[in-house]
C-alpha cells in the first residue's frame, strides 16, 4: 500500500504549523482547499482558527458537501480547537449561520473557557499517550458540555473532556502544534 496522505484543511487557522508537525512525523502532507484536494487525502486534519469563518468557506469553496461525504465514509479526521468545533454535532453559541459537520456526538460551547485573556496552558494527562503528560495550549477554547455514549473522553480539564475520540474522529481543545508536543499527531497518525 503507498504510504497515507493526510490533507491539512486549508481555508483559514493555523495551517502551516500542522503541515510541519505531520511531516516532522514523516508523514505526507497534502493541504486542502479544493474539492480536488480532498479526493487526494486518506485522512484530515481541521486546524485551530475561527471556526464561523472557517464554516463560511467550508460552503464557497465547494468543499462542504465532498468533506461531509468523505466523514460519513469513515474518514479518518482530526480536528483541534476550531476543527473540533467543526466536527461537533451541536455548536453552542456560534453564528446563527454557523454549520457543523456532526461526525462526532459533541455539544460544544465556543470560547466557553473564558476570553482571549484567558487563554491558559496546562499538563494533561491523555489515555493513549505514552509518556508523561502533554503540555496543552488553549487559546479561546471551546467547552464539551456533553458528550454521548459512543465518545471516548481521552483527556479533562476542570472536569471538562478537552480530548476525545468517536471512532476514527479525534478532537481536542487545544493548538497541539503550537507546543512542540507531536504526540497526539502520531496517535491520530496510528489511526490512519
Ligand atoms: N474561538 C474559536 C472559534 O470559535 C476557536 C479558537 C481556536 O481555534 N483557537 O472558532
Amino acid at each position: 500500500m503507498p504510504p497515507a496522505t493526510i490533507g491539512v484543511l486549508a481555508l483559514q487557522g493555523d495551517v502551516r504549523e500542522h503541515v510541519a508537525a505531520l511531516r516532522a512525523l514523516g508523514a505526507d502532507a497534502l493541504e486542502v482547499r479544493t474539492p480536488a484536494d480532498l479526493e487526494r487525502v486518506d485522512a484530515l486534519v481541521l486546524p485551530g482558527g475561527e471556526s464561523t469563518a472557517v464554516s463560511l468557506l467550508l460552503a464557497s469553496s465547494g468543499l462542504r458537501q465532498p468533506l461531509e461525504a468523505r466523514l460519513e465514509a469513515g474518514m479518518p479526521a482530526f480536528g483541534t480547537c476550531a476543527g473540533m468545533i467543526l466536527l461537533a454535532r451541536e455548536v453552542l453559541d456560534g453564528r446563527a449561520d454557523q454549520q457543523s459537520l456532526a461526525a462526532i456526538d459533541l455539544t460544544v460551547r465556543r470560547n466557553a473557557f473564558g476570553p482571549q485573556a484567558a487563554s491558559f496552558e496546562a499538563d494533561l494527562d491523555v489515555a493513549g499517550v505514552t509518556g508523561g503528560p502533554l503540555h496543552a495550549v488553549f487559546i479561546r477554547a471551546p467547552v464539551v458540555e456533553k458528550a454521548g455514549d459512543a465518545v471516548e473522553v481521552l483527556g479533562e480539564v476542570d472536569g471538562h473532556p478537552v480530548v476525545a475520540r468517536q471512532g476514527k474522529i479525534l478532537v481536542c481543545a487545544f493548538h497541539p502544534e503550537l507546543a512542540g508536543d507531536l504526540r497526539l499527531h502520531e496517535l491520530f497518525l496510528q489511526e490512519v
